[in-house]
């Protein structure tokens, strides 16, 4: 076994252990070390011992540390990479861009203050709106983006003086347990730990009295758990959960400018994106050409190992989530769905070709609910307001797209989308300072930008009369 969990400010085996999968073989590559509901206990203990120490620190006092370990993510940037490449799946490019992201994300967290705000100040009167930390948070992470989604929890959580525990997804282990050996010389003792488990210790975290905050990352079925399980101590909660985004196209657009960025935006990390497409609007006018398009692409596309550099695209994550978007496939087939390319199991590990699907009714599985595989319905309307009722008539609400040549026109229709984000020209934007949520059963609460901050912290009103 080669990386150990940081808990307590030691470096420990865990008391069990567990395979890690490589998903491109199929196969066990490493061991990982796995944490008993004693050593979950033995972390929060040692979270709420730091956390006064922590916070008593200020923002100015916690900046440099976080800013260390961030120097310390890019310095290992390298090793990070391969071993999420090995881990997760996917080009070893897009895996660099994620160490590089999560830890400009950590960067850029430390710079940030959470100011107090005077509500009212005058002869008599002054409320001033403060914000203190809310203790130990939880960060549960899913397997997708084990690197940056927990950078939106770390930074945020870290800086605003609360100590966090990760908890990576069983199949994604070994990154996080990378960070916590990088932080072991950086952070005060029980200030940022790891812990590992085979999907069986998020009850106890999730109802531990002395964990504050939950801050969950992961598909919808298991947020609703976390929120029930929650609820016994009233904690406070951050649940970011699973997509349906839509891409509506409108027929100005330039047909191959929106294929590439739409099969881009589709088919990015094999699909495995919250907030990747998950289904195209086409105008009856152009849906001829942009299938086309969007077909020769998924042809072009080169699955592989990510260490090879020629590799476009890699396996969906682990052999659940493989099984899972099969039984999409088979299930959109019987729907009527003309698999036009792809959706093809191919090679050792969990591979599927990229799908483009036509002829699906509105009502269809594939169209309804979320895949995240690489698998792209394309539906087509002749009516735009058909196509807008139809993007809204789903239970997710993460992100979406209008694709136009008039940017205006783009604009007011958004303002018609029920989605926590939504983008115009482009998708997946996220910039650091701009909050990001879902609506409906896609979430609850921000991550990122000041919003994503005061998450994590309790709002006090001090609130004094000056001449008593
Ligand atoms: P998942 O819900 O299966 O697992 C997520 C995490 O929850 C894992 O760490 C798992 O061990 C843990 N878990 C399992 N049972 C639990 C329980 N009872 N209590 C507490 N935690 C428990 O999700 P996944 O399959 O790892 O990830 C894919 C899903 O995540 C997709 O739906 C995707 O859309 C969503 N996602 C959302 C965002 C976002 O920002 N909205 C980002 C990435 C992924």
């Amino acid at each position: 076994m080669s990386h150990k969990m940081l808990i307590g400010g030691a470096l420990v085996d865990g008391r069990l252990s567990m395979d890690v999968i490589d998903p491109t073989t199929g196969s066990a590559f490493q061991r990982a070390p796995r944490a008993d509901s004693d050593q979950a206990n033995e972390a929060v203990a040692a979270a709420k011992q730091a956390q006064r120490g922590w916070a008593a620190l200020g923002y100015a006092g916690r900046r440099p540390f976080l800013e260390k370990f961030a120097d310390a993510m890019d310095a290992a940037q390298e090793e990070l990479a391969e071993t999420l490449t090995r881990e997760r799946g996917g080009p070893i490019a897009d895996c660099r861009f994620e160490i590089t992201r999560a830890a400009s994300a950590i960067r850029f967290f430390a710079e940030q203050v959470l100011e107090d705000r005077v509500i009212r100040e005058n002869d008599s009167e002054l409320i001033v709106e403060q914000r203190y930390p809310q203790g130990v948070v939880v960060a549960i992470m899913p397997w997708n983006r084990p690197m940056t989604l927990l950078s939106f929890k770390l930074g945020p959580a870290l800086i605003t003086g609360n100590t966090v525990i990760a908890k990576p997804a069983p199949s994604t282990p070994l990154t996080t347990l990378m960070l916590g050996e990088l932080a072991k010389g950086i952070f005060p003792a029980g200030v940022f730990q790891t812990l590992v488990d085979n999907n069986d210790l998020g009850p106890l975290l999730t109802s531990h009295p002395d964990v504050a905050h939950i801050s969950f990352t992961g598909s919808t079925p298991t947020g609703k758990k976390v929120m029930q399980s929650a609820a016994g101590t009233l904690k406070r909660f951050t649940l970011e959960l699973g997509g349906n985004d839509a891409a509506i196209v409108l027929d100005d657009v330039d047909v191959d400018w929106a294929a590439d960025k739409i099969f881009a935006a589709a088919m990015i990390n094999a699909g495995q994106v919250c907030y990747a497409i998950k289904r195209v609007y086409a105008p009856r006018s152009l849906a001829d050409d942009l299938t086309s398009a969007l077909v020769r692409r998924a042809k072009a596309t080169i699955l592989g190992d990510g260490l090879d550099p020629a590799t476009t695209m890699g396996p969906l994550q682990n052999r659940m989530q493989f099984e899972k978007v099969l039984g999409f496939i088979e299930r959109a087939k019987a729907d009527g769905g003309n698999f036009l390319t792809g959706g093809e199991a191919t090679g050792e590990g969990y591979f599927i070709t990229p799908a483009i699907v036509t002829g699906l009714a509105a009502s269809a599985e594939l169209v309804q609910e979320e895949q995240f595989g690489p698998v792209l319905p394309i539906q087509i309307y002749d009516d735009l307001e058909e196509a807008i009722t139809h993007a809204n008539e789903t239970e997710f609400g993460l992100g979406g797209t209008i694709w136009t040549s008039d940017v205006r026109r783009g604009i007011a229709i958004a303002a018609r989308i029920e989605t926590g984000t939504i983008w115009v020209n482009q998708h997946m934007a996220l910039p650091l300072d701009v909050p990001f949520g879902g609506a409906k059963q896609s979430g609850i609460g921000l991550q990122n930008g000041i919003e994503g901050m005061q998450d994590f912290t309790q709002l006090r009103v001090m609130n004094a009369k000056l001449n008593a």
